[in-house]
């Protein structure tokens, strides 16, 4: 059978079964943004492991060696922030083509080293070996949480508000800038794309707010990530698609290039936003302190139901994901 036929989480779940028995009491393998392991009588850690690959994840001409050393660990701070734990440690592994030069491998371990240095978050280890062809970087980092804190995907309540922490779409629309347009008026939405932002704070914050239930990152688009929360928790939902937030920026952007923003919002990936679900009656009182401590919104986009499939609407209608509508410009990758 080719790969292609299952997909990418089809073959996961394929052989995830199997190690089930071996976990121990108290730990979460796969399936969520990070694994749990028991540690000590009170604290957890949990740990994630994420690859990006040439002309898969990211194309070498199109990016600068500091962005993509930023990226590649920000991306992995990420899962670390989708349960809402503390990072402790990063181990960085790469396969590099010979014809690299220590210039450019300076330059990325510069960017890695300035997120790194603003969440003070060491680099512990990892492996280096040469590769025939691409570049390759594997990325493992730690955290540690309270025990049984962690939010998992599976934790959504029927009746939650459904919650975003950021925009959505500006970096899949950075990335299209930067393959298509190359305009110089999407430096903002190019940066989006070059430079996510992992909400380790804000995820803590939210982790210790009663009421804040299932945690996630969007990496894949919200179109499709929803999905793994319904589907662990066994839940379906209402998407208001007129309240999935837009920046100004991809208005603008999509006026210009004569395309729907919700294309880029909804289908299209790498925001890293936090996606998460709280009981309908803390979330004002969640969003107003959200909104003090830090400064910007959390956007309500929709509710937790009893029924295991999304509906989207518009206006209070339901609207249809037709094929090749929202995944317009994105080709659905084996893996992401
Ligand atoms: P994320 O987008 O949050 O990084 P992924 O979609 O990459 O998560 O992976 C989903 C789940 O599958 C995670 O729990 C991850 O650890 C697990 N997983 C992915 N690939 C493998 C693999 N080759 N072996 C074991 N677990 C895997
Ligand atoms: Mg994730």
């Amino acid at each position: 059978m080719q790969l292609e036929e299952i997909g990418e989480f089809g073959f996961i779940k394929s052989f995830a079964k199997k190690f089930d028995k071996l976990i121990p009491p108290g730990g979460h393998g796969i399936g969520d943004d990070c694994a749990i392991i028991p540690i000590s009588e009170n604290r957890d850690m949990v740990i994630s492991s994420d690859m990006l690959v040439e002309d898969v994840h990211f194309i070498k001409e199109k990016s600068s060696p500091e962005d993509l050393g930023y990226k590649s660990l920000a991306v992995n701070l990420s899962d670390i922030a989708a349960m809402g734990a503390k990072p402790t440690s990063s181990f960085l592994s790469f396969a590099i083509p010979r014809t690299f030069t220590t210039e450019y491998l300076d330059k990325f371990i510069e960017g890695y080293y300035n997120l790194s240095e603003k969440f003070n978050i060491p680099l512990m280890g990892g492996d280096t070996t040469s590769s025939p062809d691409k570049f390759v970087i594997n990325i493992t980092v730690t955290g540690v949480i309270d025990k049984g804190k962690a939010k998992l995907r599976s934790m959504a309540q029927e009746g939650d508000i459904i919650a975003v922490t950021d925009f959505l779409g500006d970096s899949a629309a950075g990335l299209h800038a930067i393959l298509h347009s190359n305009d110089k008026n999407s430096k903002h939405l190019i940066n989006r794309h070059n430079r996510p932002e992992p909400y380790l704070m804000q995820s803590q914050w939210l982790c210790e707010q009663p009421g804040v239930n299932a945690m996630m990152d969007i990496s894949d688009g919200i179109g499709s990530d929803i999905n793994h929360i319904l589907n662990s928790s066994n839940k379906g939902a209402v998407i208001k698609t007129e309240q999935i937030p837009i920046s100004s920026h991809l208005k603008e952007y999509c006026k210009q290039y004569k395309t729907d923003p919700l294309e880029f919002a909804i289908s299209g990936g790498e925001d890293y936003s936090l996606l998460l679900t709280a009981n309908e009656n803390s979330f004002k009182q969640i969003a107003k302190e959200y909104n003090r401590n830090f400064k910007t919104t959390l956007f309500p986009i929709g509710k937790i139901t009893s029924k295991n499939e999304p509906v989207w609407t518009l206006n209070n209608k339901a609207i249809k994901k037709e094929s090749g509508g929202f995944n317009h410009f994105f080709d659905s990758k084996i893996c992401r």
